[in-house]
């Protein structure tokens, strides 16, 4: 499921300037580094899209000016055609992160044409998920367009895995300051704590539990934490390709909200549209418990730890775990 027109009024209120209401149509964003508290080499840093940016701006604190092209949830980065002024964004960069799997290849693209070439940070390549398969056992079944779940921010272990190629990164490009990187890298598994908590306490809640999903981003979230994904075969292909499930899909996935064998809905609020709002309403109906999910990072959130742990604990109240 793609293309909703209320993405797509957004997108072209953005264009033209204006602010898109409930704050978000703004795309690329720049924080700026206090070069006097770096002790190396300030890094430019480009991050195609913010799931990962705010990790990297933790990362690298002030001895990285990081810019963010996709910085808002009102941009789908799934079908997201870069501006010319995204492209120049990458020219000056020392190092560029992007997520890969296919889900951002604008960025890619835009490293390919340059000359010389910056660092780059491939989320998938760190984990090993390019090129349409997976070396993790765990996730071998997962799909996304196509082949691979390109969703990795909602993979702990991904996340973790990454954290560390990007700090090696910056440490390799700026070497005067890699004790800086490693007390940033320390910094952040501090801040991640709450999120690691909050993992491990569902992890207590989930035995037996099931879950259905409107679409694929939270699946890395849901294994880790030990949910069995019951979401119908039919309609889970079709999100899976973006493509539009079928009526048949449909009610199959209303028959499962309404039959007992779904204990939660996880329904992303990032892509709106008439078929998971009636499945929304079909598990209001049926009493199942709905979380809700984005795949980018809120407006309102000011990082990637207040956003995920959010969406965890609305997860662990709806197992009845909530305090
Ligand atoms: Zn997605």
């Amino acid at each position: 499921m793609s293309r909703r027109p209320t993405v797509l009024a957004l997108l072209a209120a953005s264009t033209l300037g204006l602010a898109a209401c409930g704050g978000g149509g703004n795309s690329t964003a720049t924080t700026e580094a206090d070069a006097a508290n770096c002790p190396g080499d300030v890094l430019d840093v480009v991050v195609s899209v913010n799931q990962w940016g705010d990790i990297v701006r933790a990362l690298g604190g002030d001895c990285a000016n990081v810019t963010t092209v996709i910085n808002s949830t009102a941009l789908d980065p799934h079908d997201y055609e870069p501006t010319t002024g995204d492209i120049a964004s990458f020219e000056d960069a020392d190092l560029v992160v992007v997520n890969g799997a296919d889900y951002d290849h604008w960025a890619s693209d835009a490293v390919d044409n340059l000359d010389p070439e910056p660092t780059v940070v491939d989320a998938a390549d760190v984990v090993g998920v390019e090129d349409g398969h997976s070396d993790d056992a765990d996730h071998a079944d997962d799909a996304d367009h196509g082949s691979v779940n390109p969703h990795l921010w909602y993979s702990p272990e991904y996340v973790a895995q990454t954290a560390t190629a990007i700090t090696d990164a910056l440490s390799d490009l700026s070497p005067g300051a890699a004790d800086y990187f490693a007390d940033r890298a320390a910094a952040w598994q501090t801040d991640l704590q709450p999120y690691t908590d909050e993992l491990t306490t569902l992890q207590g809640l989930t035995a037996g539990k099931t879950y259905a999903a409107t679409e694929t981003v939270f699946d890395y979230t849901a294994a880790a934490v030990g949910l069995t994904d019951a979401t119908p075969e039919g309609y889970r292909d079709a999100a899976s390709n973006e493509s539009d499930p079928s009526s048949g899909d449909v009610a199959a996935f209303e028959a499962a909200l309404a039959d007992g064998s779904i204990d939660v809905l996880v329904y992303n609020t990032q892509t709106e549209g008439s078929v998971p709002e009636q499945l929304r309403s079909a598990a209001e109906s049926a009493g199942v418990p709905v979380v809700e999910v984005t795949e980018s990072v809120p407006d309102g959130d000011d990082s990637f730890v207040q956003w995920q742990l959010g969406q965890l604990q609305q997860l662990a109240d709806a197992l009845g775990g909530g305090q």
